[in-house]
């Protein structure tokens, strides 16, 4: 899951992005609003976090930009604004939730699991033959046996999974699981691919991830 936040404040910002990192979400950030505005209109996000007070634009601006083009994607206010009247106009703005500064970092990661659930309109596990992957809870089983897996790897399987029985290319998974500025011609997802099988204990008579020669990867069933 990919989450832009567009905060000016270094120190929230940076907090956001370790605790957020730390749940296995890939993470970008933004100090101004106009920078915000073209990021978060290249589509590639699943949810954002937008500051009220930002330099150049102000986050009621970058939703309202941003609605013009994506409506469903949920939107969440990180704002000290808390009057009544002002918490209305930022609702009618298009965003989906707001939370008051300061607030708890558990508070928000609810509130944006929420939002990804309302908006998958899924609150089961995912699955993948005998693999389960539980989002609520971060555990990955295989029949009823946990599998431990790193952040990284569970933000792998996650994507295939929400992908499942589609090919899933090698520039989207590093966009979707790794840093923007990542360099594409590294070999890291076939190393975390390798991980997985091997975590996941997938044989060659359980071809639940497939390589795609050339292209990526596919989480089939089978
Ligand atoms: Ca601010």
């Amino acid at each position: 899951m990919r989450i832009l936040v567009v905060e000016d404040e270094p120190g929230i910002a940076n907090f956001l992005r370790q605790g957020l990192e730390e749940e296995a979400f890939s993470v970008d950030t933004a100090d101004e609003g106009p920078i915000g505005l073209e990021m978060a209109l290249s589509g590639e996000y699943d949810i954002l976090l937008l500051d009220w007070m930002l330099p150049g634009m102000s986050g009621i601006e970058i939703c309202r930009q941003f609605r013009k083009t994506f409506a469903d994607t949920p939107v969440i206010f990180l704002t000290a604004k808390d009057t009544v009247q002002e918490t209305i106009f930022g609702l009618q703005s298009g965003a989906n939730d707001y939370i008051k500064k300061p607030f708890h970092f558990d508070e928000l990661l609810e509130r944006i699991r929420v939002q990804l659930r309302s908006k998958a309109g899924d609150l089961g596990p995912l699955t993948l033959g005998p693999i389960s992957l539980d989002l609520n809870t971060h555990q990955v089983f295989k029949h009823d046996e946990e599998i431990h897996l790193t952040q990284k790897e569970f933000a792998l399987l996650e994507f295939l999974l929400r992908n499942k029985g589609s090919v899933c290319r090698r520039t989207r998974i590093i966009e979707s699981v790794w840093d923007i500025h990542f360099d594409y011609n590294t070999s890291i997802i076939d190393v975390y691919i390798n991980a997985l099988r091997k975590k996941l204990d997938l044989s060659d008579a359980e071809p639940y991830i497939q390589t795609v020669r050339g292209v990526g990867y596919i989480a089939k069933e089978l």
